[in-house]
Formats: structure tokens, C-alpha cells, sequence
């Protein structure tokens, strides 16, 4: 074989191609090495990393003091099941639950086992606690959401490549337009059987679609008022990514979850948790709710292998140690509003970027061009050549995600990456 640098990295795609299922449509490009903000391909070609695993990296790729503690764990211990007890979930349990203000966590491993089993919580509570009549239980969703892969979850995506000829489908899911208050009232005043409101508090698959300032506040009120359960699924969002711990956390900057927060804290009935937990080094999730709701579930009615394992919440425990310790939150708020700023300067005179939105280092670009372009693409591949790692959510919006270890300067350095590429496309506008 020829080892010239592109015959390098097309080996590596070809293998993938020819053996693996076909089940992504990854920007080319073959990372071999991370470290903080930074990636390298298998050619040594260093890049920005602007897209965090999806948000499960915010601390970081191989952020040394969370390597320290999964090698520590993995030499030690690292899966008993959950026949028997480990001396590390205990500490843990209670770290997780004090950190996020909780009294109760349950502890699966992927997002969409996070997101499933928030489901059977919620249905389980609404036949034990609110006395609906057995399996007439249901959940509104909303339009564009994204919760995962599972045949349940994506039952109710609105997305038809996620959900096309998956079917038969889940049913007990009932939809309304996101942002959209007026409707979910509609829904809870007609409805007696919905046990929960399952939301994302901003949606970051359908495009960083940002809601309005007290959209969830709102929708906390109206699920009090109805006795539902709102359930905030902060896998993406979630972490410190937003700008505060959790994105419910409004623009507090109380570093914990916690009743100080009383003026812009909407606390959920359930909070889901995934990706960041681990700082992108182990699939960990959480679910997180008061006994009143978590107690519903007895022992032999839902469970994982995996889930709680000691090398996962050894691991997760650190990475979320790490998130108050370097203060990633407020980093997040601070430079999120220099790229947003900085952003907005650029697309005042740009005719291809019609706006950026988000908040924190969650954020998108939407391209001036339709949704089923793939003018974003070309960017990404574009920003790639340049060393920025991002990618498309749609054909004309581009998500920008860094690690929330990024200093200012590095941030300066990127942004006029991005513009200096952005550029290149304006002439074609
Ligand atoms: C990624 C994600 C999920 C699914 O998590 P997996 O670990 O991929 O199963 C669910 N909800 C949201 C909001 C996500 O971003």
C-alpha cells in the first residue's frame, strides 16, 4: 500500500466503509489523538475541536485528572452487577444527588437508556400516584425533539429519517410545537391522562432552536398546576455547557443546582443526564428525581449490568468534581458571548450566515441557503482544511460546541477561523 498522506486516511475510511453498517455519514476526516481543546488525525494534522462528541467532552479530550481516576478504578474494580453492592456507587449516589439538588438518582449508561427510563418512571408514577387507569398514560413531546435511537424514543421523533420504517410505533406520546406554551396548556387542560412533559430546554439536534427566556419556567408552572411531571432532558444541554450547570438553571451563577436559585431556577420533576457526565470517556447517564417519584420503581422492575458500575461513577464522580473545580460553567457563559458577539459583527456585512444563536458553547450558525443544501457541509469541510472540527445539524445550520476548557485566546483563534472560511463562500451567496 502507498503510505502518501491521503492514501492513509482513505484506508481508514474504505475499512469502515466495506465493513461496518452504514449507519453514519462522518465528516472525512480520522482522529487518532485528543487532548483538551485539540484533535489530531492519523496523518498528525492538529485541529480544533468544535463540536465536543455532540457535548460529551466538555472537560476535554483526555482531561489527565479523569484518565487518573477511570485507570485507578479500572485496575481495581470495574463491574460487579448490581447482584451485589461496590463501595463506590453509595458515594457517588450521594454526590450526584447533593451536586444537582435531588434526592434520588438511578444509574444507566447510554442517553436514550437515560431518556426510556424516565419514560417507565413517569407511567409508573401516573398509574400509582396520579391514578390514571392502566395503560392510558401519556407524554407530551414536542415537535423536532431529540431523545435517542431506541424503537420507543424514536416513535415519537418528528424526523422522518429517524423514524421511517421503524415502525409498528410506541403509542402514549402526544405532540406539540416546541416554544409553543399555549399548546402544551391545550393539551394538559384536555387531557386528564398525561403523567409528564418530556423537553429539551434548548434543542440542540433540531438546530440549537433556543426557546424563549421563560418558556420552561412557563411549562413548570402549568405541569404543577395539572400535576404532570416535567422531565428535562439535559444530555446535550446539560454540564456547564449552556453556560450554568444545567441549562434550567437560567442565568444564576450559583454554581449548583441547588434552592439558592429560587429566583431563575426551574427545577424538573426529572432530570436526565448523559454525555458530559463522564467527560466523553464512558457511556454514563443519570436520572435524577425527589423519592416522591423514584420510589415508584421496586427492586426487579428495571435495571442495567452496566448501570452504576464502579468504574463509571468513579469516573463521572471526577468529571463532574472537574466542571466546578476549573469553573467550566462560567467559562462557557463568558466566552459564549465573545463568539456570539463576535459572530453578530460578522454577519451584519455577510450575505451566506443569516444568524447565530444559542447560549453558553452551545451554539449555531443557520446558512442562507435551504434546509436540504449542502452548502453547511461544504463549510465543515471547508473549516476542516482550515483545522475546526464542527458539523451540520441540517443541510444550512452548522453547530459550534468546543470544549468548555477553551481559553479566550484560543477562542479569538477560532473565530477567525470560521470567519476567514466563511468568507471563502460569500462570493457564491
Ligand atoms: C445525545 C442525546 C441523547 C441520546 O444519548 P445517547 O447516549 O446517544 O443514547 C438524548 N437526548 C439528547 C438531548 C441528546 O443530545
Amino acid at each position: 500500500m502507498e503510505t502518501t498522506e491521503k492514501s492513509l486516511q482513505d484506508y481508514y475510511l474504505d475499512l469502515e466503509a466495506k465493513h461496518g453498517a452504514h449507519d453514519y455519514h462522518p465528516l472525512p476526516v480520522v482522529l487518532a489523538k485528543g487532548s483538551g481543546v485539540f484533535l489530531w488525525d492519523v496523518e498528525g494534522k492538529k485541529y480544533y475541536d468544535f463540536l465536543s462528541a455532540y457535548s460529551a467532552v466538555n472537560q476535554g479530550h483526555c482531561h489527565p485528572s479523569i484518565i487518573e481516576a477511570m485507570k485507578e478504578q479500572a485496575e481495581t474494580l470495574t463491574l460487579t452487577s448490581r447482584a451485589f453492592h461496590n463501595n463506590k456507587l453509595g458515594a457517588y449516589m450521594k454526590y450526584i444527588t447533593e451536586y444537582f439538588g435531588f434526592e434520588k438518582v438511578l444509574c444507566m449508561n447510554t442517553g436514550a437508556e437515560g431518556v426510556e427510563t424516565a419514560i417507565k418512571i413517569a407511567r409508573k408514577w401516573g398509574y400509582q400516584k396520579k391514578g390514571v387507569a392502566e395503560n392510558n398514560a401519556q407524554i407530551i413531546v414536542c415537535n423536532n425533539n431529540f431523545h435517542g435511537r431506541t424503537s420507543t424514543i424514536i416513535s415519537f421523533s418528528t424526523d422522518p429519517n429517524s423514524k421511517g420504517d421503524f415502525g409498528p410505533y410506541a403509542t402514549g406520546f402526544i405532540h406539540v410545537p416546541y416554544d409553543d406554551i399555549e399548546a402544551l396548556e391545550a393539551v394538559l387542560e384536555t387531557n386528564p391522562n398525561v403523567v409528564g412533559f418530556l423537553v429539551e430546554p434548548i434543542q440542540g439536534e433540531a438546530g440549537v432552536y433556543t426557546p424563549a427566556e421563560d418558556f420552561i419556567k412557563r411549562a413548570k408552572a402549568l405541569c404543577s398546576e395539572y400535576n404532570v411531571l416535567l422531565i428535562t432532558d439535559e444530555i446535550q444541554t446539560g454540564i456547564g455547557r449552556t453556560g450554568s450547570l444545567l441549562a434550567v438553571c437560567g442565568n444564576c451563577d450559583c454554581q449548583h443546582a441547588c434552592e439558592q436559585q429560587a429566583e431563575t431556577y426551574v427545577r424538573p420533576d426529572m432530570l436526565i443526564l448523559g454525555k458530559a457526565i463522564s467527560g466523553g470517556t464512558y457511556p454514563v447517564s443519570a436520572v435524577l428525581s425527589d423519592a416522591t417519584v423514584m420510589d415508584v420503581i421496586q427492586p426487579g422492575q428495571h435495571g442495567s449490568t452496566f448501570g452504576g458500575n464502579p468504574l463509571a461513577v468513579s469516573i463521572a464522580k471526577k468529571a463532574l468534581q472537574v466542571v466546578l473545580e476549573e469553573n467550566l460553567a462560567q467559562n462557557a457563559r463568558r466566552l459564549g458571548v465573545i463568539f456570539r458577539e463576535e459572530m453578530n459583527r460578522y454577519i451584519s456585512t455577510s450575505k451566506i450566515v443569516k444568524l447565530v444563536r444559542g447560549k453558553g458553547l452551545l451554539n449555531a450558525i443557520v446558512i442562507n441557503d435551504d434546509p436540504e443544501s449542502d452548502t453547511a457541509w461544504n463549510i465543515c469541510l471547508k473549516l476542516r482544511d482550515n483545522g475546526l472540527l464542527a458539523k451540520p445539524t441540517h443541510g444550512n445550520i452548522i453547530r459550534f460546541a468546543p470544549p468548555l476548557v477553551m481559553t479566550e485566546e484560543q477562542l479569538r483563534d477560532c473565530i477567525s477561523i470560521i470567519i476567514k472560511t466563511l468568507e471563502t463562500f460569500e462570493s457564491h451567496a
